[in-house]
């Protein structure tokens, strides 16, 4: 079994990512993994969004209804799941994750750092601050890798959301934000290979970001995400099948799963995209 990453780039549209995410296009590039356009469902908001990520089940019949929907999550989730097979989880993230799968209320100075916790992300850093910088939540997931080699580890930078939201998604700050943080993978994914080369790296977005800023509602802008399988080298790299319709949010959780050689529960309806 080799180990997943997930990375979630919160609020990154389809288009701003083919123009400006270059690192993971230049692997695909170099035959080491493949890309797909994928589908965020309704409604294209953060924390529905998360939990149809994690549990392969819309919104809001995982639970999950809309960004004030505070609760801890009872569908199966990648996270409970992978738990509850003995394997080790870990999220560098936005506290909302913890407040999804570790339980609510999010407690900043007992939860901020998780070690060996009991709900479905075992290890983590959970960030009360959705403008928290994006190296420091990248080098809290390096830590968290080197420290607790998880089976299975969410990272969850939030500044492209948090800029499109303040300055919209047509704009020079949302642009350069993406930037800087595409310059960050370079270095994140040669660590994350370096300490353990048979590791998978996915990278996706939870929704995209509307041209005067903000999301929620139905439009391609906010619809059209991305879904990327990355290897160390070509010998590593995963195939991604294409499916006949566009791949669609609910096929991460049972792609995940079946990575991980996890049994795959009947309520994830979605596709195994490898
Ligand atoms: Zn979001």
């Amino acid at each position: 079994m080799r180990p997943i990453v997930l990375l979630v780039i919160d609020g990154l549209r389809r288009d701003s990512a083919q123009r400006f995410l270059t690192t993971p296009f230049r692997l695909v590039a170099e035959g080491r993994g493949g890309y797909l356009p994928m589908t965020s469902l309704m409604p294209t908001k953060s924390r529905p969004s998360y939990n149809t990520i994690s549990t392969g089940v819309p919104s809001p019949q995982n639970g999950i209804a809309a960004n004030d929907d505070v609760r801890m999550v009872t569908t199966p989730s990648i996270w409970t799941i992978a738990r509850s097979h003995g394997l080790t989880t870990a999220a560098s993230a936005y506290s909302w994750w913890s407040e999804l799968y570790n339980g609510v209320p999010f407690r900043k100075e007992e939860d901020a750092f998780t070690v060996d916790g009991t709900g479905g992300i075992q290890h983590g850093f959970f960030s009360p601050r959705d403008s928290e910088p994006d190296a420091v939540v990248l080098a809290y997931a390096l830590w968290l890798w080197q420290r607790h080699h998880p089976d299975l580890m969410l990272i969850h930078p939030c500044s492209v959301d948090y800029t499109g939201d303040c300055w919209g998604a047509e704009t020079l700050a949302y642009d350069e934000t993406i930037k800087v943080l595409n310059l960050l993978l370079e270095s994140l994914f040669t660590a994350l290979w370096r300490e353990r080369p048979e590791a998978i790296i996915l990278v996706t977005s939870d929704h995209g970001m509307a041209a005067a800023g903000g999301h929620g509602w139905d439009a391609p802008e906010l619809r059209q995400v991305f879904f990327f399988a990355l290897g160390s080298h070509p010998g590593q790299s995963p195939e991604l099948r294409a499916p006949v319709e566009e791949a669609t949010a609910l096929d991460i959780a049972p792609t995940i799963l079946h990575l991980l050689d996890l049994p795959i529960p009947p309520q994830m309806t979605g596709r195994q995209l490898v």
